[in-house]
């Protein structure tokens, strides 16, 4: 079968767009190499954008359904005891990717996509012109148009050879939930020597704990998923002598990489992490996901009914990611930096305490708008 569209990746970018694209009757194929439901790594925050994006997917009812968790406040510390409390400009939410990706597989299922998990994409040829074949272990598979929608690093950013998998990058996470904390309605943020660690609860009442640091924290660290930076920083400390951590979900993740990969290999158009991420302390990475594929969904769709030729096409999606998300991309490195080192973190953190209106351009500026 030739579909319209093949989406490699079957996370919040690729499960969006397949939806969109099958709710206007499109034939839509998704391969994803995991088996749903499983878990992710992630910090589980959802910033208030997504609340529009998951009412046009039609999925809104379902994670109020779940339970997701409410979230309006922020607590920022750095380690030589800095602490700035935030309220948010509106209500985000605490969701485990465990459920959140699944709910999304199953919608795009229900509203006509094909969908295939367990299932690696190995290579991706062709382009806009003579179609696209996707190849799996055991499948070819043709498309006229291919959404690169599989993350923040994969095989197959080497079998395309693109630039910013030849980069060593020092970043690393770790994620796991627990239980024993309740901290209602807010995500905290620990700075740390090399890093930061986010806390805030999500639907099964556990606390999602994620840091993001320096592989140089890990060095002789006895317990690499809980290194001594940490407990460096006091107001985490206590926080992590009172968790009891769920030893079922454990995640990590090397090399992540916050440089701006590029909207297009060749004809296969990037959408989500694949074409670049936002850092975590933004809190915004899912949203952006989210959002991508809403920029490119309508592209996709003119460039199919022939309303835009290829070259309109790729360039009107260029210019609309970056009007969109160059900016947040580039204040979120620098946020990362600041934050990851003590002296900064504190200098940003008094700042925000004395200059509120300070801490409300940064929130505002790392973010979307709601209106689409
Ligand atoms: C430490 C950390 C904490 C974060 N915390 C937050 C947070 O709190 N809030 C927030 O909004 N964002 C956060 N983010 C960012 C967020 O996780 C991502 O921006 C978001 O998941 C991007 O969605 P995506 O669909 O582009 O990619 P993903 O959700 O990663 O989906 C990509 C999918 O592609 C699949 N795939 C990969 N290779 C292949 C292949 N060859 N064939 C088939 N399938 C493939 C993968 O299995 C995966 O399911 C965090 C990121 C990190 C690293």
């Amino acid at each position: 079968m030739n579909y319209d569209v093949i989406v490699v990746g079957g996370g919040l970018a690729g499960c969006s767009s397949a939806i969109h694209l099958a709710d206007r009757g499109l034939q839509v194929l998704v391969l994803e190499q995991q088996k749903f439901p499983s878990h992710k790594l992630c910090g589980e925050f959802l910033s208030i954008e997504v609340i529009d994006s998951f009412t046009r997917l039609g999925v809104l009812d379902r994670v109020n359904q779940i339970g997701a968790h409410k979230i309006d406040r922020a607590v920022v510390t750095s380690p030589s005891g800095g602490r700035f409390e935030h309220n948010l400009p509106g209500t985000a939410l605490g969701i485990s990717r465990y459920q959140l990706d699944h709910i999304l597989w199953q919608h795009a299922q229900t509203v006509g996509a094909t969908c295939c998990d367990g299932t690696i994409v190995g290579d991706i040829t062709g382009d806009l012109d003579q179609g696209f074949s996707v190849k799996t272990a055991k499948q070819e598979f043709r498309g006229k148009v291919v959404l690169g929608a599989y993350g923040k690093r994969s095989g197959l950013d080497r079998k395309l050879q693109r630039q910013f998998i030849r980069q060593d990058s020092p970043w690393i996470a770790y994620k796991t939930h627990a239980y024993g904390l309740s901290i209602p309605n807010t995500i905290e943020l620990h700075g740390f020597d090399g890093g930061y660690c986010g806390l805030s609860m999500i639907e099964t009442g556990e606390v999602n704990l994620c840091w993001i640091g320096h592989k140089k924290i890990i060095k002789s660290a006895p317990d690499r998923n809980f290194p001594p930076a940490l407990f460096a920083n006091l107001a985490l400390a206590d926080r992590l002598n009172q968790l009891h951590f769920n030893p079922g979900v454990k995640c990590n993740l090397g090399q992540i990489c916050f440089a701006i990969k590029g909207n297009f290999v060749g004809d296969i158009c990037m959408i989500g992490d694949t074409a670049g991420m936002i850092t975590p302390f933004c809190g915004d990475g899912m949203a952006m996901a989210l959002r991508s594929a809403e920029i490119a969904v309508p592209l996709v769709i003119k460039y199919l009914e022939h309303n835009l030729t290829k070259s309109q096409f790729k360039y009107q999606y260029q210019q609309k990611w970056r009007q969109e998300f160059s900016f947040r991309l580039k204040l979120g490195r620098w946020l990362h930096q600041a934050f990851s080192q003590p002296l900064l973190a504190n200098l940003s953190i008094n700042t925000c305490r004395q200059f509120p209106p300070i801490g409300n351009w940064l929130i505002a500026k790392t973010r979307g708008n709601r209106a689409s």
